[in-house]
C-alpha cells in the first residue's frame, strides 16, 4: 500500500494540491495551492506547504503525536521552500523564516492560533538584518513579536495553562512594553528604537522564564514543531469549540496547518500589508474594497490596533479619509493588485476576500477565500453576477443563505426617531441593521444577561475572538478600536449582526464597567441604540422598525427562487390585514386561518363576549342563540380574508382550542356575562368549572367540540360557504378549504362531513349557485392520524400537517413548557436541536412520510401541506420538499425565507 501523503507543497508556479481539496488541505491550504499552481493564476504566493487534516485526526487519535513518515515529509517540503527562496531555515547568513497558521475546511476567523517569524533566533538575527538592508529595528521588532506570540500560543495556551484574568503571559509582556514606552515618553510602538526593542526582547525572555518556568526556545526546529503542535492543539481551544457549536462545524473535521515562507510588510515604508474584497462585503457594490497599513504586519490589520488606510478612494470613509490610499501612494503595485483581484474573482466566480503583503516594493498574495458578506450584499452580488453572466441563476439562488435573507427583513431604527436624535459617537459600520439594548462590558455578562431575557449590547475596548459567545448572545457589538476587517467585524458580518467597530471617541473602562464619550458617562445596564449601517451610536432606546420595504433586487431574487421551487408557499394568517400583507410577501394562499384568533386582540371585545355566552350556554337553544349572534362576525372576517386572497386557496380551520380558554377571569366580565345570560354568579361559576380539564391540550378541543356541539361546526361552515357565495355573486373569486383539526379517526371526519354537505346544499339553494369551489379536509397532528391516513383520505380532500401538536404528541413533550429541560437535553447532546423549531426528521418526519404515503395511496390527488411553525424553517422546508408535500405555510415574515429554502431544496436534490 502506498504510504499516505501528509504534506502538500506549493510555490514557484506549482502545487501538489488544488482548490477542490478543501477537506484535506483546509480552505486556506487549498486556495494557496490553487493561487500558486493553477495555470490561469500562478500568482506570487510565498512558497510553503500544508499539513493535512489527516495529520490533525492522527494527532488527536494518537495522544498528540504524528504519523511516522511525517517528520521526513516536513523536512523535504521545507527544503523545497528553502530552494525556492534561496534561503536556509536556521541559516546564519540568509535565514528563512516561516509562518505557521491554521486552516480548517470552513474559515473560522480568529478562532485558532498562528505563529509568525518562526526561525528567528539570536543566531539568525544578523542574517535577517542583512536581508532587510540593515534594518535592525525591523528585525528586533520581528523578534519581540515572535517571543510574544510564541510564549502566548505555544508555551501557555497549547500547554493548557489557564492564567487568571489579566495575568496571561501576553498581557504581562504587553505591560512591560507599555512601561518602556511610558518611560521613553513614546506613543506608538514605532517610536521604540532597535536598542529599546533588543532590551525588550531580553526582558521578555526573563519574564517568560519567571512566569512559565521555561526558557523561550531559541532554536528554529523547536520553534517550528512547537508552532505546528500549538496550531493543531488550538482546534480544541475554548473559542474554537464555541465557534464550532454556533456554526454547526463537526469536531472531527480538524484543521490543516500551513507553513509558509514569511514575507514582511513591515520592512519599511516601501512595505505594507492589507486585506481587501473584490466587491464591497457591506453592501455588495461591485467595487474593489479594502484597507492596508504601511510598514505593518498582517496581524496589525486584523487586530485593529492601528486604523488602516483605504486602498482606493472608493474605500474611503469619514474615519480614514485623511490617510493616503494605496492607489495614490504605490500606483503600480495597486494596479498589479487590482488586476490580480479581478483575475481571482473571474476564476472563482465569487467575491473573494484576499490578504496581501508588499515587501520592499514586491507584491505577495497570502490568502484568498470566498468572502463573508451580509444579507443585502449577498443578494446584490448574486443578482449582479447573474447579470454579468459570471454565474447561472441556480448558482445565484445558492449564493444567499436563508439567514442572510432574514437580515434583509431585519429591524432598523425608525428613521424618524433617528432624525430627532443626535449620535453620541460614530464608528465604522461593520454589521448592518439597527439594535438597541442594555450595555454590558464582558462576553460572560452578555451571555448571563441574555439568559435572563435581557437585550444587551456588548461593548468592548477592542476586538477579541474570545468574546465569540458573548457576541452571539448580544443584540449588537460596539468596540472602541478595530477596522472593518477586524475580528469583531468579520464575525458579526458573517452572522448578519448589527456591529460598530473603531468608535475611537469612546473610552471604555472595563474595570469600572463604564464608557465615556462626548463628556457623558454610561454605565452597565444603560440603554443604547446602534445603527450598524451608518455607524451611529445613540443614547437611550430608539424605536425600531422593519426594513423589508421595496427592494427591487430582493424581489427579482425571490422571483427566481419562485421559478425554481416545486413547493407552494402559503402563509398562516388570521385577519384580512395579515392576508393582504402576506400577498405582498408573495404568499400563494393561506395554509392556516385560525378562526379562534378573531376573538383575541383589537376589535375582539364584542365577538368574544358573544363567544363566551355560547361557551357558557347550557342548552342547545341557548347555544344556538349565541351562535346566531356570532355568525355575522365570523362571516365578515372570513369574507375579508377570502377577498384579500383573490381566489388563492384559504384553509380555514374550525374552532380548535379547549373552550375553557375563553372563560373570563375578571370579576366585572363574569358579572356582565351572568347578567346577559340571566343566570346567577353561582350558576355561572358552576358552568365554568364544568369546562375545566386536567389536560386541556388533550381534552375537549378541535373536532371533539364539533362532534359534541354540531351547531358550532354548522355555524362556521355556513359562514365560510356564504362568505364565498357572496363574493362569487359579486363576480369575485373565492376558494375556501374547510379544515377539521385534531382528528384521530375517519368517523370524526364523516360526522363533520355530513354537516358540511347539508349546509352546502342549503347555501347553494339560498344563493342560486350551482357550485362553490371548496375543499373539505383535515389536519394531521395526532400520530394516530398519520397511521390511519389511508382511511382519512377517503373522506378528506386535503391534509395539512400540524407539526406543533404532532411534535408535542409524538415526543410527549409539552409544547408550552419544553424550556424546563430542553437546554440540558441540547447540552448533553440528547437532542441536536429544539424539535419545535426544526422537524425531527427521524421520528416525527417518519410519521409525516407514512401519512403522505398512505393518504396518497387512497386518494391520488390528495393535497398535502404543513401549517405547523416548522413551515418557515429552512431545514424543515427542505424536508417537506423531499417528502413531496404540495406546499408549506408559515408566518408572513418567513414567506421569503421559505421561498428561498424551497428553491435551494430543489437544487440540492438535483446535485445528489
Ligand atoms: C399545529 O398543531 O401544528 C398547528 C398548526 O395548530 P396549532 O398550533 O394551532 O395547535
Ligand atoms: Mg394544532
Amino acid at each position: 500500500m502506498a504510504t499516505k501523503k501528509y504534506v502538500y507543497s506549493f510555490g514557484g508556479g506549482k502545487a501538489d494540491g488544488n482548490e477542490s481539496m478543501k477537506n484535506l488541505l483546509g480552505g486556506k491550504g487549498a486556495n494557496l495551492a490553487e493561487m500558486a499552481g493553477h495555470k490561469d493564476l500562478r500568482l506570487p504566493v510565498p512558497p510553503g506547504f500544508t499539513l493535512t487534516t489527516d495529520v490533525c485526526a492522527y494527532y488527536y487519535q494518537n495522544k498528540r503525536t504524528y504519523p511516522k513518515s511525517f517528520k521526513v515529509e516536513v523536512n523535504k517540503a521545507l527544503e523545497k521552500v528553502e530552494d525556492l527562496m534561496g534561503r536556509k531555515f536556521g541559516g546564519a547568513q540568509n535565514p528563512l523564516l516561516v509562518s505557521v497558521r491554521s486552516g480548517a475546511r470552513k474559515s473560522m476567523p480568529g478562532m485558532m492560533e498562528t505563529v509568525l517569524n518562526v526561525g528567528l533566533t539570536e543566531k539568525t538575527i544578523p542574517g535577517l538584518i542583512k536581508q532587510s538592508g540593515g534594518n535592525k529595528r525591523f528585525v528586533y521588532d520581528a523578534y519581540r513579536r515572535l517571543i510574544m506570540m510564541y510564549s502566548d500560543v505555544v508555551m501557555e495556551k497549547a500547554a493548557g495553562i489557564e492564567p487568571k484574568e489579566e495575568m496571561g503571559i501576553r498581557k504581562q509582556l504587553e505591560r512591560i512594553m507599555a512601561e518602556m514606552k511610558k518611560q521613553k515618553g513614546s506613543k506608538a510602538d514605532t517610536d521604540l528604537t532597535d536598542d529599546d526593542l533588543k532590551k525588550l526582547c531580553a526582558l521578555f525572555k526573563a519574564k517568560i522564564k519567571e512566569v512559565l518556568g521555561k526558557e523561550f526556545p531559541d532554536e528554529p526546529q523547536a520553534q517550528l514543531w512547537g508552532g505546528i503542535g500549538a496550531v493543531f492543539a488550538s482546534w480544541n481551544g475554548k473559542r474554537a469549540i464555541s465557534y464550532r457549536r454556533i456554526e454547526g462545524i463537526p469536531d472531527e473535521w480538524g484543521t490543516a496547518v500551513n507553513v509558509q515562507a514569511m514575507v514582511f510588510g513591515n520592512m519599511g515604508n516601501d512595505s505594507a500589508t492589507g486585506v481587501a474584497f473584490t466587491r464591497n462585503p457591506g453592501n455588495g457594490e461591485n467595487n474593489f474594497y479594502g484597507e492596508y497599513l504601511i510598514n505593518a504586519q498582517g496581524e496589525d490589520v486584523v487586530a485593529g490596533i492601528r486604523t488602516p488606510a483605504p486602498i482606493n478612494s472608493y474605500s474611503q470613509s469619514t474615519h480614514n479619509k485623511g490617510l493616503l490610499t494605496l492607489e495614490k501612494g504605490m500606483p503600480k503595485l495597486y494596479q498589479e493588485l487590482f488586476d490580480i483581484q479581478q483575475c481571482l474573482e473571474q476564476h472563482y466566480r465569487d467575491m473573494q476576500d484576499i490578504e496581501f503583503t508588499i515587501e520592499k516594493g514586491r507584491l505577495f498574495m497570502l490568502q484568498c477565500r470566498v468572502g463573508k458578506r451580509n444579507g443585502p450584499a449577498a443578494v446584490r452580488m448574486a443578482m449582479e453576477m447573474l447579470k454579468e453572466k459570471l454565474i447561472k441563476k441556480e448558482e445565484a439562488v445558492m449564493r444567499v443563505t436563508p439567514s442572510q435573507l432574514d437580515e434583509l427583513l431585519h429591524p432598523i431604527i425608525d428613521p424618524k426617531a433617528e432624525l430627532s436624535h443626535k449620535p453620541i459617537a460614530k464608528g465604522l459600520p461593520a454589521g448592518p441593521g439597527g439594535a438597541n439594548g442594555q450595555i454590558v462590558f464582558s462576553a460572560h455578562d452578555a451571555v448571563e444577561w441574555a439568559k435572563q431575557g435581557k437585550k444587551v449590547i456588548l461593548v468592548r475596548e477592542e476586538t477579541n475572538p474570545e468574546d465569540v459567545e458573548g457576541m452571539r448572545a448580544a443584540q449588537a457589538i460596539l468596540t472602541a478600536r478595530g477596522g472593518m476587517t477586524s475580528h469583531a467585524a468579520l464575525v458579526a458580518r458573517g452572522w448578519g449582526k448589527c456591529c460598530i467597530v473603531g468608535c475611537g471617541a469612546m473610552h471604555v473602562d472595563i474595570a469600572k464597567k463604564e464608557l465615556s464619550v462626548d463628556g457623558k458617562t454610561l454605565k452597565e445596564g444603560d440603554w443604547i441604540t446602534l445603527n450598524g449601517t451608518k455607524g451611529n451610536v445613540y443614547e437611550g432606546q430608539l424605536i425600531m422598525m422593519d426594513a423589508s420595504s421595496e427592494n427591487k433586487l430582493l424581489n427579482d431574487f425571490l422571483k427566481i427562487c419562485s421559478s425554481i421551487r416545486k413547493l407552494g408557499i402559503r402563509t398562516n394568517a388570521d385577519t384580512p390585514a395579515d392576508a393582504a400583507k402576506a400577498r405582498q410577501f408573495g404568499a400563494e394562499g393561506i395554509g392556516l386561518f385560525r378562526t379562534e384568533h378573531m376573538f383575541y386582540g383589537k376589535g375582539a371585545d364584542e365577538p368574544l363576549f358573544i363567544l363566551r355566552k355560547m361557551i357558557i350556554s347550557n342548552t342547545t337553544e341557548e347555544r344556538k342563540k349565541a351562535l346566531d349572534e356570532l355568525y355575522p362576525y365570523v362571516k365578515k372576517d372570513i369574507k375579508g380574508t377570502l377577498e384579500a386572497m383573490a381566489g388563492y386557496p384559504v384553509v380555514i380551520r374550525l374552532l380548535d382550542p379547549p373552550l375553557h380558554e375563553f372563560v373570563p377571569r375578571e370579576q366585572a366580565k363574569l358579572e356582565q356575562l351572568a347578567k346577559d345570560l340571566n343566570i346567577s354568579m353561582e350558576e355561572l361559576s358552576n358552568r365554568a368549572n364544568a369546562l375545566h380539564e386536567s389536560n386541556p391540550m388533550m381534552g375537549h378541543r378541535g373536532v371533539r367540540l364539533g362532534v359534541t356541539y354540531p351547531e358550532v361546526s354548522a355555524m362556521q361552515i355556513r359562514a365560510i360557504l356564504e362568505a364565498a357565495a357572496e363574493l362569487i355573486k359579486d363576480g369575485l373569486d373565492a376558494y375556501p378549504e374547510i379544515m377539521v383539526p385534531v382528528v384521530c379517526d375517519v368517523k370524526e371526519l364523516n360526522d363533520q362531513l355530513a354537516i358540511a354537505k347539508e349546509i352546502y346544499a342549503e347555501v347553494l339553494a339560498k344563493y342560486g349557485l350551482k357550485e362553490i369551489k371548496h375543499m373539505f379536509g383535515t389536519m394531521i397532528e395526532i400520530p394516530r392520524a398519520s397511521l390511519v391516513a389511508g382511511k382519512l383520505a377517503l373522506v378528506a380532500e386535503f391534509f395539512s400537517f400540524g407539526t406543533n401538536d404532532m411534535t408535542q404528541m409524538g415526543f410527549g413533550f409539552s409544547r408550552d413548557d419544553i424550556g424546563g429541560f430542553l437546554p440540558e437535553y441540547i447540552k448533553k447532546g440528547i437532542l441536536a436541536e429544539d424539535p419545535f423549531q426544526s422537524i425531527d426528521q427521524e421520528g416525527i418526519g417518519e410519521l409525516i412520510k407514512i401519512g403522505i404515503e398512505r393518504g396518497r395511496k387512497a386518494r391520488k390527488n390528495l393535497e398535502v401541506g404543513i401549517c405547523g411553525e416548522h413551515g418557515g424553517e429552512p431545514k424543515s422546508v427542505e424536508f417537506c420538499h423531499r417528502v413531496g408535500m404540495d406546499y408549506v405555510s408559515c408566518s408572513p415574515f418567513r414567506v421569503p425565507i421559505a421561498n428561498l429554502a424551497a428553491a435551494q431544496a430543489v437544487l440540492r436534490g438535483k446535485k445528489k
